[in-house]
């Protein structure tokens, strides 16, 4: 209890300390605006198997193009989204449109793509993402076990009951649950053991310096075997050297995400370069 006490004051002591400058008060009132305004735009970037380097699926991010500043940073406004609450119809245009575009894939490649989407921790403890997530897969036909739900370690820790009771929910749904930024939270080894996770997703940090510090690829390694004895899926985030790849596919990581194998691009890029490089081979 105590534990829980301090940790709450240091929350609202953050808060007030947090700094507005006025620019930064005028996006947040532009971000009520942004959804109308038609300037949110998703990104997709190519997800790929490691040793295959066959194409299994996309990341959805989202890009807020402001009408007089240009892109705005996921970094800057995800937060703004999350403390103001907008995250939660902004999250649901994200899933809504990730799932369209998904299904559109899926006619070109003719086979099936996932679509990863990422949550952040205020839309999981809105009461409505279930039949959010429900209604979308049926609004657009989308298998359910195409849809991925990317949640953080801090997340799925800070209540872990409520956190455990959705993941459930969503495991009914069908739809698969990965953590992202694995490595870098606070979570016990034995609770991650216990949720119901499909894949992790190991945060770029660790990756940086593979595959020439010895110690950093070993931790990599370590990484790897532990998913594979938890039986859940790895995704390599930041993959930006050919290098780095080699290295995930000789320790059998099972998917690899990052500028080597292609930024984040609009929809229609995505569908374009889906037709013309990576259906091929
Ligand atoms: P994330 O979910 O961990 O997404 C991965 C981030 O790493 C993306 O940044 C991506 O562009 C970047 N990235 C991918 N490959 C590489 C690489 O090889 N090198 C480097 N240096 N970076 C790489 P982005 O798009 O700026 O998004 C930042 C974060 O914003 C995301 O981190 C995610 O936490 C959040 N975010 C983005 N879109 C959404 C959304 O629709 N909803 C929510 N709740 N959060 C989102
Ligand atoms: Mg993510
Ligand atoms: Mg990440
Ligand atoms: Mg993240």
């Amino acid at each position: 209890v105590a534990k829980n006490a301090g940790r709450s004051q240091l929350h609202v002591h953050r808060r007030e300390d947090r700094q507005h400058s006025p620019a930064q008060l005028q996006l947040e009132v532009d971000l009520h605006r942004a959804l109308e305004r038609r300037e949110l735009e998703l990104y997709f970037q190519p997800q790929f198997d490691c040793r295959t380097r066959v194409l299994v699926g996309a990341e959805a991010l989202l890009r807020w193009n402001h009408h007089s500043q240009g892109m705005v940073s996921p970094a800057e406004f995800i937060p703004m989204a999350e403390e103001s609450g907008l995250i939660v119809p902004i999250g649901r245009w994200v899933l809504d449109e990730a799932c369209r575009h998904a299904l559109t894939w899926q006619a070109v490649a003719g086979r099936p793509l996932s679509v990863a989407v990422n949550l952040a921790s205020r839309q999981m403890v809105d009461d409505d993402i279930v039949s959010a997530v429900r209604e979308s897969l049926a609004r657009h036909a989308l298998p359910a076990a195409l849809l991925e739900l990317e949640i953080t370690e801090s997340s799925a820790v800070t209540d872990t009951v409520q956190a455990r009771g959705l993941l459930d929910r969503l495991a009914d749904l069908g739809v698969g649950v990965s953590i992202d930024d694995f490595g870098v939270g606070y979570s016990s080894l034995s609770y991650l053991r216990d949720l119901p996770v499909q894949r992790f997703k190991i945060d770029r940090s660790f990756l940086v310096n593979v595959p020439h510090d010895a110690g950093s690829s070993r931790l990599v390694t370590a990484m790897i075997a532990l998913a594979r004895s938890l039986e859940v899926g790895l995704v390599a985030e930041g993959v930006e050297t050919q290098a780095q790849l080699d290295f995930l596919a000789q320790q059998q990581c099972d998917v690899a995400q990052g500028f080597l194998l292609g930024r984040p691009v609009p929809a229609p890029e995505f569908m374009r370069r889906l037709r013309d490089e990576w259906l091929i081979g």
